[in-house]
């Protein structure tokens, strides 16, 4: 019996997993969620002498159960290859009283690659199942990560194409040659003269397009997103929670059945709704540390029960967590509320009428699994420079916010369980703030000059990623006002 999902805002509406990948997002908005979470069904023996990838068919057969073994497996081989740099996938490494989950080893150096590298061939093969004859054209506005991200993770993959707007100023200088320089035929580019939110709000004005739905159809085309709450991009997530605990318990750090901590650096919500989902499947969690920086939104939900997005946005050197809108919170807020959709969509229909929600007593009862931390930026910078001094593990800006967290959580309540702190992006990303924490005579340096000194201190060679667009010739051009975007596709897709 396949495994059904239902829209947190309505239980009506249910889909299969492929028919939920396909549709991303609910016809009401809502989010789509598993009926009920579902068991391991292997113990923790078993699955600490398997590879990643058998650890994450264990997982996502649970989950995504309307595909063959061979659909699944085929997808998880062909994701998680040598577009990583390392065999082990998500390597995992003890610094300084606490196991560093790194999940940054793809092809984008950026943990958005464990979910982006799978999510094209479960769609594809999702609209096989589903006898969708369109070619599925991506649409993405970007800030940076996920755009690149999406590119690398779609570029030839067979039945797709994918366009990618990000604001021209609004992006940092590697991130925008790793977007300007991908190769693919199926890829395009375009830099907006617009801010990142006149981006994403002209891609959902084409989503909502029925007209030009009906052309593309014509056309043989349709849209489909690749954005976070998509359950293709959720449920690869879980799977290296899994792998991490299981590793712990093969390299004799745990025994089975002890407990772990996890830390996770958080923006969307996303990849910390996968840890809370790993521990619901029977995986020993004990605590999980929400950190955020100054847009600390989730902080003062963990501590108050108000979730109240009216405030200043303030621009971090941790870009990736910089969200006033955790989009994913929605399915944590489903699930603490007792899987009740009629009361997770009022209070979502506050969120985006008055920008504000509270939820019950009992539904706070629910959060006790939960610890909300934040680090501002002093102290981020701080945590990369303390713990490079010490143990020469040079971290991103997204990890030492986490790192920071933590150390704070320890202080505070002594817990000495064994904590892993999800480590999603390589310093390499990030190199200049990085490189400014550890010492400010490097802001004089050039992009690819800093580049070089921080492998000089880590030890670490410079990522392929990083190596390929110092020298990579320019494949996108295409500039657009912010009102010309629907123009632009038209264009692309040659509907015009
Ligand atoms: C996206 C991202 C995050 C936040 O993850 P969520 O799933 O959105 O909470 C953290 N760090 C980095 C480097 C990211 O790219």
């Amino acid at each position: 019996m396949n495994l059904m999902y239902n829209s947190t805002r309505n239980k009506q509406e249910t889909a299969t997993a492929s028919q939920a990948i396909l549709k991303g997002l609910a016809t009401d908005g809502g989010l789509f969620v598993p009926q009920s979470i579902p068991a391991l069904d292997k113990t923790v023996e078993e699955l600490s002498k398997m590879s990643y990838q058998e650890v994450a068919y264990e997982v996502m057969k649970l989950y995504i159960t309307d595909f063959t073994e061979e659909e699944l497996k085929n997808c998880i081989n062909r994701a998680y290859d040598s577009k990583f740099d390392t065999t082990e996938i998500a390597p995992m490494v003890k610094k300084d009283g606490a196991y560093y989950l790194e999940l940054f080893h793809g092809s984008t150096i950026a943990f958005k690659d464990m979910a982006l590298s799978i999510l094209p061939h479960l769609l594809t093969t999702s609209a096989k199942k589903n006898g969708v004859k369109n070619e599925i054209v991506i649409l993405t506005a970007t800030s940076g990560d996920t755009g690149k991200a999406a590119l690398a993770g779609f570029a030839d993959v067979e039945g797709t194409s994918i366009i990618v707007f990000y604001p021209k100023n609004g992006v940092s200088p590697i991130q925008e040659k790793q977007m300007i320089t991908q190769k693919g035929a199926n890829t395009k580019v375009v830099g907006i003269t617009g801010n990142f939110d006149d981006a994403q709000s002209g891609v959902k004005a084409m989503f909502n397009n029925k007209e030009l739905a009906e052309r593309m159809d014509k056309a043989g085309y349709q849209f489909s997103s690749a954005n976070s709450i998509n359950i293709g991009r959720l449920v690869p997530q879980i799977v290296y929670y899994v792998y991490a605990y299981s590793r712990l318990v093969k390299n004799g750090e745990i025994k089975a059945g002890d407990k772990m901590n996890v830390v996770v650096p958080t923006g969307n919500f996303g990849n910390i709704l996968a840890a809370y989902y790993a521990k619901n499947m029977g995986l020993p969690i004990e605590k999980l540390i929400c950190a955020s920086n100054d847009n600390k939104v989730l902080f003062d939900f963990f501590q108050t029960g108000t979730y109240d997005k009216n405030r200043e946005f303030i621009l971090t050197t941790s870009p990736s967590m910089d969200i006033l809108i955790s989009s994913n919170l929605e399915r944590l807020i489903y699930k603490i509320a007792g899987n009740d959709a009629d009361k997770c969509a009022d209070l979502m229909k506050a969120l985006s009428t008055t920008g504000v929600y509270n939820i019950t007593d009992d539904m706070k009862a629910n959060l006790t699994d939960f610890v909300g931390g934040y680090t501002d930026e002093a102290k981020t910078a701080a945590t990369i420079k303390a713990v490079y001094d010490k143990e020469g593990y040079i971290m991103d800006t997204h990890t030492a916010v986490a790192a920071g967290v933590y150390k704070d959580y320890v202080a505070k309540t002594g817990d000495q369980t064994p904590t892993v702190i999800a480590s999603t992006a390589s310093p390499y990303k990030f190199t200049r703030s990085v490189m400014n924490a550890i010492d400010s005579k490097y802001d004089s340096m050039g992009d690819f000059e800093l580049v070089d000194e921080l492998s000089k201190l880590s030890g670490v060679k410079v990522p392929n990623a990083i190596e390929e667009i110092r020298t990579a010739p320019v494949l996108h051009d295409i500039v657009c006002e912010s009102e010309k975007m629907q123009e632009t596709v038209e264009k692309i897709l040659k509907l015009s």
